[in-house]
């Protein structure tokens, strides 16, 4: 299928596209990075030239698609989305390359899954915006310089470490997207509920906000549960003690965590004593992949303080132990 479509158009996986911002004025929080990318776009405009290349990194759902989205339609052009994952060979890369229009936006999502025969080609890419292509093996091998359109690349990746310094260097703007304060994931609430057509008051927001883990997906996904829930079994109506009782159904707790957050904090309690614990060990005895912990899970749980990373492994800490309702060893 053709990998080029509008700025507008939405990723296909994601349960809540209806609700992602298309113009930057959309967009909640993360004030910093929007200034210096207004700047940075501003800039480019006036000299007619493309964006400098663009990194983001932080955790899952905290914005980074929703910033490529609209960067784009801020400069008024179109972007190409693929995910590192896809990009296996160098073949998987040129349809992406060649389809580049002048000034357009190539979004690589979990950059840091390119194998390295497949980011070199992004080295000359990026920086010359050309591509040399070797036909043919041993002596009788050529090199085919491709000239390609000026164009800007946006990376993200949950994993800035694991990106290769070459790569990374090559990126003129990089931006770490961080949590959201309560304050905004209540605004982020309220005007999704406005485009569901959902009535939420100022408390049933607070509630959802709270429990969202500082993640704007969260949020929405919890305001959509919500939505459910009230429709089945409330006409409709949203109070503070809806929404908690709808998240309470789906093993939300008070500090937004799910019941997969508590299955690694009671993992790390009652199996490994409350740690030191390796990651593999913890995903084993899960069975779920020590890639999803470390991205999804654990980020928030250091975060919050409930556990912490030493160089033996992880361990609870006495708030762990508190929020589980349960006493650290030795103090039984
Ligand atoms: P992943 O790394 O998992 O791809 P992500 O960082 O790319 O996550 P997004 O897909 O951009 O996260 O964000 C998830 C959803 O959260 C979006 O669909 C959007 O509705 C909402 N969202 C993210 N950031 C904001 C924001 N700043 N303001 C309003 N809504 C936001």
């Amino acid at each position: 299928s053709d990998p080029e479509t509008s700025a507008a158009e939405e990723v296909p996986h994601e349960p809540d596209t209806s609700l992602r911002p298309r113009r930057m004025d959309e967009m909640v929080g993360q004030r910093d990075v929007m200034e210096r990318l207004k700047i940075a776009i501003d800039a480019a405009q006036s000299r007619g030239e493309p964006l400098g290349h663009i990194l983001f990194d932080g955790p899952p759902g905290l914005g980074k698609t929703t910033f490529a989205t609209v960067i784009p339609a801020e400069m008024g052009t179109v972007v190409q989305m693929a995910n590192g994952a896809g990009l296996k060979a160098p073949k998987d890369l040129l349809p992406y390359l060649t389809n580049l229009s002048e000034g357009s936006v190539l979004f690589i999502d979990e950059i840091h899954r390119v194998p390295r025969a497949v980011e070199e080609y992004l080295y000359t890419a990026m920086e010359d915006f050309r591509i040399d292509i070797v036909l043919g093996e041993g002596v009788s091998a050529r090199t085919l310089n491709y000239e390609l359109r000026p164009f800007t690349l946006i990376g993200a990746t949950t994993r800035a470490g694991m990106l290769s310094a070459p790569l990374r260097d090559r990126f003129q703007i990089r931006e770490h997207l961080g949590w959201y304060a309560d304050s905004e994931l209540c605004e982020i609430v309220r005007r999704n509920s406005i485009k569901l057509k959902l009535p939420v008051d100022d408390e049933s927001a607070a509630v959802i906000a709270a429990r969202s883990r500082r993640t704007p997906r969260l949020a929405n996904n919890r305001l959509l549960w919500v939505r459910d829930y009230a429709q089945s079994k409330a006409n409709g109506q949203v109070s503070g003690k809806i929404a908690t009782a709808a998240l309470d159904m789906i093993g939300i707790d008070k500090m937004g965590l799910d019941k997969q957050d508590r299955g690694y904090l009671e993992t790390l309690m009652r199996v490994f004593g409350g740690g030191p614990a390796g990651l593999e060990a913890i995903a084993h005895t899960m069975n779920v992949s020590s890639d999803t912990l470390e991205d999804e899970v654990e980020p928030f749980l250091l975060r919050s303080e409930l556990i912490v990373r030493s160089r033996r492994g992880r361990m609870m800490t006495a708030l762990g132990y508190q929020h589980m309702k349960q006493l650290p060893p030795g103090k039984l």
